[in-house]
């Protein structure tokens, strides 16, 4: 009889076959093919301190948690993965964590509000700094490096919601020159179109609330990274702060997770449909997608990307026609987020960045975000369409 029981992990080499496997080994006690949500906050002791799993308590340590880490680590092709309660208590942990009062962190000017108010109005009152660039001019973050280093320099790319590229080996390059850590909030992307670590990026973010989970039910984050040393100060302060993610919530992620790449392969096909079809139908200003040849990062994408994603934003000609088409769509669902199977539309100003109006990250009011799902295309261009003709 052929030996099943070493996991079908071990033979899992490509992204789409790790989505599915890494992690997520049969119960050996039942036989169970999915492994059960375990929802125990404690541990029975074999004696005292005698761990038959090393597990003790609920925020320490949980296999529901850990296995969705396992498949987190495996498909950024990290060491570690660490998984919490939502992106920004991911944010949080690594920033705490790594920071001491009068550090700097270094940020992209249009990187996730919340991201910004986390290190301005909570992390900034305690002493750490902040400073605002434009990631994906080189030249300006060499620049910037050059007056004063950082201790971070952190980047989202594709950004939100310009979809700006970022030269991340040529980030990790002029950071790691200055000794900063290079972070990649790689939520946009997700593992199974970019793989920051494998550019040189010390340290992946993900809200897993978006494409990872994929289905718009599960609040959660993570951060992937080789160092041990950084990974166990993150890991400390998961436990010691306690922003845990709970068994189910790992759960309803590793269960997104297994259909990623081929979510991924839909979102992007169908974004680039709408992005063709927007651009030449001569009804908007503009048209923002890394996959047009007219976007400014459309090459570089195309080499640290393996496709060019499922956000597509678009300038109308003013504020109020903005705000009317995305009040008109019916497919597309006027909501915030982004990355589930439903297509979703969003008024950034108002809605997903009403917290850096007035800021240095502010959005341009005529922008308008869709996030492209994975139903019938034509059904989404003929959406897109309907919404137009109201303008
Ligand atoms: C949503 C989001 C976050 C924050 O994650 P939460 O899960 O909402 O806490 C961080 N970065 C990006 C790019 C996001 O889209």
């Amino acid at each position: 009889m052929t030996d099943h029981t070493s996991g079908a992990h071990s033979a899992a080499r490509g992204i789409e076959s790790l989505a599915v496997h890494a992690g997520q080994a049969f119960d050996p006690t039942t036989g169970a093919v999915i492994p059960p949500v375990h929802f125990s906050t404690t541990y029975a002791q074999d004696g005292i301190g005698g761990l038959r799993g090393g597990y003790e308590y609920g925020r320490s340590g949980n296999p529901t948690r850990t296995a969705l880490e396992t498949q987190l680590a495996a498909l950024e092709g990290g060491r570690h993965g660490i998984s919490f309660a939502s992106g920004l208590a991911a944010e949080d942990a690594l920033l705490r964590s790594v920071l001491t009062p009068g550090d700097e962190v270094l940020l992209g000017d249009d990187v996730y509000g919340g991201t910004y108010r986390l290190i301005a109005r909570v992390l900034g009152p305690w002493g750490v700094k902040l400073r605002v660039v434009d990631m994906s001019d080189l030249g300006a973050v060499a620049a910037a490096l050059e007056e004063r280093p950082a201790r971070i320099l952190w980047v989202e790319t594709p950004s939100n919601p310009l979809l700006r590229i970022t030269d991340i080996a040529g980030l990790a390059a002029l950071g790691h020159a200055v000794g900063a850590l290079v972070v990649v909030d790689n939520t946009f992307a997700s593992p199974a179109l970019q793989r920051p670590l494998s550019l040189g990026a010390d340290v992946v973010v993900h809200s897993t609330t978006k494409y990872l989970g994929g289905h718009s039910d599960v609040v959660g984050g993570a951060l992937v990274l080789d160092d041990d040393t950084v990974a166990e100060g993150a890991r400390f302060l998961q436990f010691a702060a306690g922003a845990v993610s709970g068994p189910l919530d790992a759960w309803l992620t590793t269960r997104g997770i297994k259909t990623l790449p081929l979510r991924m392969q839909r979102h992007s096909e169908s974004a680039q449909a709408i992005a063709e079809h927007l651009e030449g139908s001569g009804r908007v200003a503009r048209v923002y997608y890394p996959g047009l040849a007219s976007h400014p990062g459309h090459e570089l994408a195309a080499r640290q990307m393996t496709r060019f994603g499922g956000i597509v934003s678009l300038a109308l000609e003013d504020a109020a026609s903005a705000r009317r088409f995305a009040e008109s769509t019916r497919l597309f669902q006027l909501a915030e987020s982004l990355g589930g199977v439903e297509s979703l539309v969003n008024y950034p100003d108002a809605m997903t960045h009403a917290s850096v109006r007035g800021t240095a990250l502010a959005v341009p009011e005529e922008v308008v975000r869709l996030s492209v799902g994975i139903e019938s295309v034509d059904d989404l261009l003929a959406d897109v369409d309907g919404a137009l003709a109201k303008l």
